[in-house]
């Protein structure tokens, strides 16, 4: 039985997701957040440091780990497998491992790149994995690592990450379009641009769930889950969408010409899924909570974006 108020790690806190954790999480219980940086109120963690990170765990002795951290950068996993490896593979077996062995949560986060696209219809959490690169290989290592330790756990995988901050397709988008006249974005990949907040929002609501309910480690709500916005789209439908929303709300001045290509039109290191949207209604039913269409984070995420002015 966990305490009204755990004691919680958060790995990763400058990243998309982790950074939206951070503020979500206040309200559960004291946070201690980790980054590769120093910043005001956050401890410096290089996880790549197996040793470093142990030494936290056994000083800090967390009741739930919340691991944002990853190796992201999906072409670049092709040059450096062992790299991408470390952080999406090991660490969280290593973060399981010690889970399992303190009675610890892990919250962890995975991929739509564990499949290969070929599916047409929206892919459950019951669905084959077939990762096509280095990076949903080392994703799907790291959902069977935490599955085999057997510490309690929720893993969310998500897809098409984007914030108003960081790195990601909406903010490029936004800076193109205020640099070109013409932008040519791939039309033949299809998936659910989910914005950050929102899985922070549910992270943190399935986890007060748990806790309330008792923090049974046997409770059925433990497991695997797709967590992303609802609805569907290719990156041309979405930075279509996201251009005209954004020049209504004044954060570019004309809208540019956007040309759909396929993707053998602009090669990459790393093959993508062509399809990979995920079933998300069990993560609903079981948590009780809802998932709009993926415009609607967007809209927000603009939103917010326009109401902090130029500084962005
Ligand atoms: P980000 O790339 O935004 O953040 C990754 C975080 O990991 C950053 O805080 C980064 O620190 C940290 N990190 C990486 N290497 C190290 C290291 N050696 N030591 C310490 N910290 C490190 O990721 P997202 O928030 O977008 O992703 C969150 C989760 O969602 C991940 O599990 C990811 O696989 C998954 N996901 C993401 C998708 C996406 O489109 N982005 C799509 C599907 C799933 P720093 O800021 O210093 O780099």
């Amino acid at each position: 039985m966990m305490p009204e108020a755990p004691r919680i790690l958060l790995l990763g806190a400058t990243g998309q997701v982790g950074f939206e954790l951070w503020r979500c999480l206040q309200a559960t219980g004291p946070v201690l957040a980790t980054a590769r940086q120093p910043l005001p109120g956050v401890r410096v963690l290089d996880l790549t440091d197996a040793d470093a990170v142990e030494a936290l765990l056994a000083d800090y002795r967390p009741q739930i780990i919340a691991n944002a951290a990853a190796w992201t950068a999906v072409d670049a996993a092709e040059e450096t497998p062992e790299a991408c490896w470390r952080l999406n593979a090991r660490l969280p077996e290593q973060l399981a491992r010690w889970g399992a062995e303190h009675h610890a949560l892990l919250l962890h986060y995975s991929t739509d790149y564990v499949f290969d696209g070929r599916a047409r219809q929206p892919l459950d959490e019951a669905r084959s994995t077939a990762p096509l690169g280095v990076y949903g290989q080392s994703k799907r290592a790291g959902e069977v690592a935490i599955q085999q330790a057997g510490c309690p756990s929720l893993i969310f995988r998500t897809a098409w990450v984007y914030a108003s901050r960081g790195h990601n397709f909406l903010l490029t988008m936004l800076r193109l379009a205020r640099e070109r006249d013409q932008l040519s974005v791939v039309d033949d990949q299809i998936g659910s641009p989910t914005w950050a907040r929102l899985i922070a929002q549910v992270s943190a609501q399935a986890l007060q769930q748990w806790l309330a309910a008792g923090a049974d480690p046997d409770d059925p709500r433990l497991g695997l889950w797709h967590l992303t916005a609802s609805g569907q789209t290719s990156w041309h439908g979405f930075a279509t969408a996201l251009l005209e929303q954004a020049q209504a709300l004044g954060l570019i001045e004309r809208l540019p010409d956007i040309q759909p290509i396929p993707s053998s039109a602009f090669p990459t290191p790393a093959q993508r899924p062509a399809w990979s949207v995920l079933d998300n209604r069990a993560i609903q039913r079981a948590f009780g909570c809802h998932l709009p269409d993926w415009q609607h984070g967007m809209q927000l995420c603009l939103q917010e974006l326009a109401e902090r002015g130029p500084t962005r």
